[in-house]
C-alpha cells in the first residue's frame, strides 16, 4: 500500500494525496493550486497521475483547493466515483461552475484588451460530468468503495459539509485492516453554526492539514468586541467597510456576527451589502441543510423560523448594474464581497473605488496566501496595483483572525491527542515553516510520534 502526496505539499493549496492499494488508486481530494498566478496556471496543468488511471475519489470538503482540479481530471478521463458528503455536493455544484464563470470571463478580457493569454482549465460544460459521477454519504455511514477499503465520513467541523476522512483498509494477503485518517481541514472548536470536529478515537497513519500550526486564534467571543469597534469607528467618519470574504462560510460567519450586533444595537443600522451572486446561492444551500449545524442555529431555523443569514439591513446584490452602483453611493455602510483573497471578482472594484479614500476601512477576515493582493495588504505596502493600476493604500487596513475556520496550533495538538495507535503523521496544507514548526511542539506533546513533512510528489509504503 503507498501513500504519495500530490499537492498542499509544504503549501497550503492543491490538497491531493494518492492512496494505491490492492491494484487501485484512490485520489483524496483534488484541490487547485492557488496563489501567484502563473506558477499556479503551471502547477494546475501539470497532472501528476495520470487521470484515466484513477478508480475514485475522495472529497473532504468543497472548497476550492480541494475540489478545484476535479472537472479538470474528468476532463482528462478519470470516470469513477467521487464521494463527498450531501452538503459538498451542493455546495460544489455552485463552487465549480463560479470558479469556471471566471476562468471563461479572465480569458474575454485577456482577448478583449489583445493580450496574450491560456484557454481556460475548464469551462461550464465541464461541470456536469463530474455532478453525475458525485457519490453522497452521511457522516458515520460506513461504506465501501473500492474492494477492501471502508470509508466513514466525520464531521470536521470546518466549513458546511466538511468531513475528516476515514478509511479502514484491508490489504490483500494482510492479518489485519489499516486504518488511514485524513483531516482535511480541520475546524476550531467553539464556532458558531457549525459543530466542533469530532475526534477519532484510533488511527495508524494519519494525514494532517497545518494551516495554523504556528499560531493561536483569538478567542471567538473577542470577534462581536472587536468588529464593534471597528465598524463604530469608520461609520462616525462617515467610510465604508469593505470585507473581502470567501462566498462559502466566511459570508455566512460574518453575516451571521453583524446580525447579533444589530439585533443587540451594537452597531447602528446602517446597510450590508453582500456583493457575490455565489454567495446568494451558498446561503440558499445552507438553509437545505440543517443536519450540518449546531443546535443554535438549528433553532432559529426550526423553532423560531428566523433565516439567520437573512434580516433587514442586509442585501444580496446579484447585478452587475447594482453593484456598481454602490461606488455612487457616499454613505456609510459595510460591503462583503468576494473573492476573499481579493484575487479576482467584485472586491477587486470596491477596493480600487476605496482602498484610496482614508475614511475607509478594509477588514479582512479570511486566510490570505502568498503572494495573493490580500497579503499585500495584511503586509502594509503603501500601494497595491488592482486591474493594472497603482492606488495608494490610505484606507485602514484591519485584520480579525479570530474567524478562522481552521483549527489552530492548540486545536490541532488536541486533535492529534485523541488518536491511539498512530504509527506515522503526515503533515500537509500548511506553508513550510508551519508545518516544520508544527512537526516539533507536536513531538514535544505526544512522545515517539512519527512525523513527515513530505514533499511534492514524494511517496510512502504504508504498512502495519
Ligand atoms: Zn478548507
Amino acid at each position: 500500500m503507498k501513500l504519495q502526496f500530490l499537492g498542499a505539499a509544504r503549501e497550503v493549496t492543491g490538497s491531493k494525496h494518492l492512496l494505491t492499494v490492492n491494484g487501485k488508486r484512490i485520489l483524496l481530494d483534488c484541490g487547485l493550486f492557488q496563489g501567484h498566478r502563473k506558477e499556479a496556471e503551471v502547477k494546475n496543468r501539470q497532472v501528476l497521475v495520470d487521470p484515466t488511471t484513477i478508480d475514485a475519489m475522495i472529497i473532504s470538503h468543497a472548497h476550492m483547493d480541494h475540489i478545484g482540479l476535479i472537472p479538470y481530471y474528468v476532463k482528462h478521463g478519470f470516470n469513477g466515483p467521487i464521494y463527498c458528503t450531501d452538503a459538498t455536493r451542493d455546495l460544489s455544484s455552485y463552487m465549480l461552475m463560479d470558479s469556471a464563470f471566471i476562468q471563461m470571463r479572465e480569458v474575454e478580457w485577456m482577448m478583449k484588451k489583445g493580450k496574450p493569454f491560456v484557454p481556460p482549465i475548464y469551462t461550464e460544460d465541464d461541470i456536469p460530468p463530474v455532478l453525475q459521477n458525485m457519490v453522497t454519504i452521511g457522516y458515520h455511514r460506513e461504506t465501501e468503495i473500492v474492494p477492501g477499503v471502508k470509508l466513514t465520513y466525520y464531521d470536521a467541523g470546518h466549513i458546511l459539509g466538511s468531513a475528516i476522512v476515514h478509511l479502514q483498509i484491508m490489504e490483500k494477503g494482510a492479518a489485519h485492516p489499516v486504518v488511514l485518517t485524513f483531516t482535511g481541514d480541520l475546524g476550531r472548536r467553539g464556532l458558531p453554526i457549525l459543530r466542533n470536529p469530532e475526534y477519532i478515537p484510533y488511527s495508524d497513519y494519519l494525514i494532517c492539514e497545518t494551516t495554523y500550526g504556528n499560531r493561536f486564534h483569538k478567542f471567538i467571543k473577542d470577534v462581536d468586541k472587536h468588529f464593534k469597534e471597528l465598524i463604530n469607528k469608520v461609520i462616525k467618519r462617515g467610510g465604508k467597510i469593505i470585507i473581502p470574504a470567501f462566498a462559502l462560510e466566511r459570508t455566512q460567519e460574518v453575516v451571521f456576527h453583524l446580525n447579533n450586533l444589530m439585533k443587540n444595537k451594537d452597531i447602528p443600522h446602517v446597510p450590508i451589502y453582500v456583493d457575490s451572486p455565489l454567495a446568494v446561492n451558498l446561503c440558499d444551500v445552507f438553509a437545505r441543510h440543517p443536519e450540518c449545524f449546531d443546535k443554535e442555529i438549528n433553532q432559529e431555523f426550526i423553532e423560531n423560523f428566523k433565516n439567520p443569514f437573512g434580516f433587514g439591513m442586509l442585501k444580496y446584490v446579484e447585478s452587475v448594474e447594482e453593484s456598481k452602483s454602490l461606488n455612487n453611493k457616499d454613505e456609510p455602510m459595510i460591503i462583503i464581497s468576494a473573492s476573499g483573497m481579493c484575487e479576482f471578482g467584485r472586491i477587486l472594484h470596491h477596493l480600487k473605488n476605496n482602498i484610496s479614500d482614508p475614511r475607509n476601512m478594509v477588514l479582512i477576515v479570511g486566510y490570505q496566501a502568498e503572494n495573493t493582493l490580500g497579503r499585500k495588504l495584511v503586509n502594509k505596502e503603501p500601494s497595491v496595483k488592482i486591474f493594472g493600476d497603482t492606488y495608494p493604500v490610505l484606507a485602514d487596513i484591519e485584520v480579525i483572525d479570530a474567524f478562522s475556520g481552521h483549527a489552530d496550533r492548540s486545536d490541532l495538538i488536541d486533535f492529534v491527542g485523541h488518536i491511539d495507535g498512530l504509527k506515522k503523521t503526515f503533515l500537509v496544507h500548511g506553508e513550510q515553516n508551519q508545518g516544520l514548526t508544527f512537526g516539533e511542539i507536536l513531538k514535544q506533546n505526544h512522545n515517539d510520534l512519527d512525523i513527515a513533512i513530505p514533499n511534492l510528489g514524494e511517496e510512502f509504503e504504508i504498512q502495519l
